[in-house]
């Protein structure tokens, strides 16, 4: 029997593994400056709280959910996306209460589920970085979590970085919208993509993001939804921009964007680089407001506002860009040890400069010198230490600067109390 894994997962071997924390680490202290708070919840929820919350027409829910019933009947499923889980929790644990600072500011990293066609950055089970606003209708909140996406993958050093922002105005500013969008698309309904077609009277927005270029053709003439916004939904947006040009933050108006899921209202956005490595997958990150859904979890009237940003695509991008992981398994020294007389010497001369804040490796397996110094050089070492007999004699150990040549006597007590400094 020879075991494999399921298709569309991935082993993140070590290596891999310290590129991923490497960049949730970065990602992480940039959420700590903006003030949000790391939640961790359950990978599985119940069943229906994905359908109602994320909304049975979605793609999400109707064709890409991995649900089971357990051993006790109960319905479950892996959750598809972060959202739903953390309004959950939210109103589970009444987070809306007085004691808490408001809004509240809540992020979390994990893997997520959904049955798709795996392809580069479209995996079955992959990892999203959320954020999740709660409690706040100001323009400012959807201004800061917007800039946050951005500045999260500016830091990263990511080029060819767009944000698209659009407005889904209100209910009763869609539901004017959608009827006006029905009347347009009916008359062409015979040429419409047959994923179109379904969607016509279910879910008539998302045609406007099908990727058929004939629907695109057709959907280039229909109405536009921000010129059905009520005065208070364009006056938000306004405002929202206003704040964005405030920052700095360039963006662009889309306003055939409506994102896949049904909660949303109001301000939607998406960050999408125009490199072509990630092909049709080239949203890194979307989101918005969605000012009901805490209500329809069962929670107080909260208003909103979150993004997922997926990971997988995250890495394809930066593992592109050559040098960014360069430096990532640099060691700063590497200790050589001939013979097994200084094995405990090797030892001690390794924790004290781990102690000192060096990054160190040292010889196990007992081979030539030569080996040795090769492994130094292979594993990129700025200094190598030899000990040796002599050494353990003299108390004097020979610290050599690999790219330069340079050789320096240090004495074994001055490692010890930590004198050493690296530069
Ligand atoms: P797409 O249109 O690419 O399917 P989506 O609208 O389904 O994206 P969201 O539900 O908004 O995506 O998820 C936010 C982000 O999570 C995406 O922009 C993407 O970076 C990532 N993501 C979504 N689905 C997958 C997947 N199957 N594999 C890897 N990453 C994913
Ligand atoms: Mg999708």
């Amino acid at each position: 029997m020879k075991y494999q894994k399921i298709r569309g997962t991935a082993d993140i071997l070590p290596n891999e593994g310290e590129k991923w924390s490497l960049i949730e680490n970065k990602l992480k202290e940039i959420l700590m400056h903006y003030y949000y708070q790391e939640a961790r919840l359950p990978i599985f929820e119940q069943f229906e709280l994905f359908a109602r919350g994320v909304g049975e027409t979605s793609d999400i829910v109707s064709k890409e959910m991995y649900d089971f019933y357990d051993k006790g009947e109960r319905h479950l499923a892996l959750r598809p996306e972060g959202t739903a889980g953390m309004v959950r929790a939210y109103v589970e644990n009444k987070l809306y209460g007085p004691e808490h600072h408001k809004p509240q500011k809540y992020f979390y990293i994990g893997p997520m589920f959904r049955f798709e066609r795996p392809q580069n950055g479209r995996m079955r089970q992959f990892h999203q970085l959320g954020v999740e606003v709660f409690g706040s209708k100001n323009a400012a909140v959807d201004a800061e979590v917007m800039t946050l996406a951005y500045v999260m993958c500016q830091s990263l050093g990511l080029k060819d970085l767009k944000l698209y922002i659009n407005s889904l105005g209100s209910n009763e500013d869609r539901i004017q919208y959608r009827q006006a969008l029905i009347d347009f698309l009916t008359p062409h309904f015979a040429e419409l993509s047959k994923d179109s077609q379904e969607r016509l009277h279910k879910n008539p927005l998302r045609v406007l993001d099908s990727k058929d270029p004939q629907d695109q053709k057709i959907v280039a003439a229909a109405p536009n939804i921000l010129d059905y916004l009520s005065e208070e939904s364009a006056q938000h947006f306004g405002q929202v921009q206003e704040i964005l040009q405030a920052l700095n933050i360039p963006y662009e108006i889309v306003p055939s964007m409506v994102r896949g899921l049904d909660y949303y209202n109001d301000t939607i956005f998406e960050l999408v680089t125009t490199c072509d490595i990630l092909g049709a997958g080239s949203t890194i990150c979307g989101g918005g407001r969605y000012d009901q859904l805490v209500e329809e979890v069962g929670g107080p009237e909260t208003p909103a506002f979150g993004f997922a940003m997926g990971l997988e695509r995250l890495m394809i991008l930066l593992d592109e860009a050559d040098d960014y992981f360069a430096n990532l398994h640099k060691l700063d020294a590497y200790v050589i040890t001939i013979g097994q007389a200084v094995n405990a010497e090797a030892a001690k001369v390794t924790k004290a400069l781990r102690d000192s804040g060096w990054k160190v490796e040292r010889e196990f397996i007992g081979r030539k010198p030569g080996s040795q110094f090769k492994s130094a050089d292979k594993l990129n070492a700025s200094y190598v230490f030899t000990m040796g007999e002599n050494e353990l004699e003299t108390g004097i150990v020979n610290m050599k600067h690999l790219e330069t040549g340079h050789e320096v006597p240090v004495k074994l007590e001055d490692i010890y109390n930590f004198k050493l400094n690296l530069n």
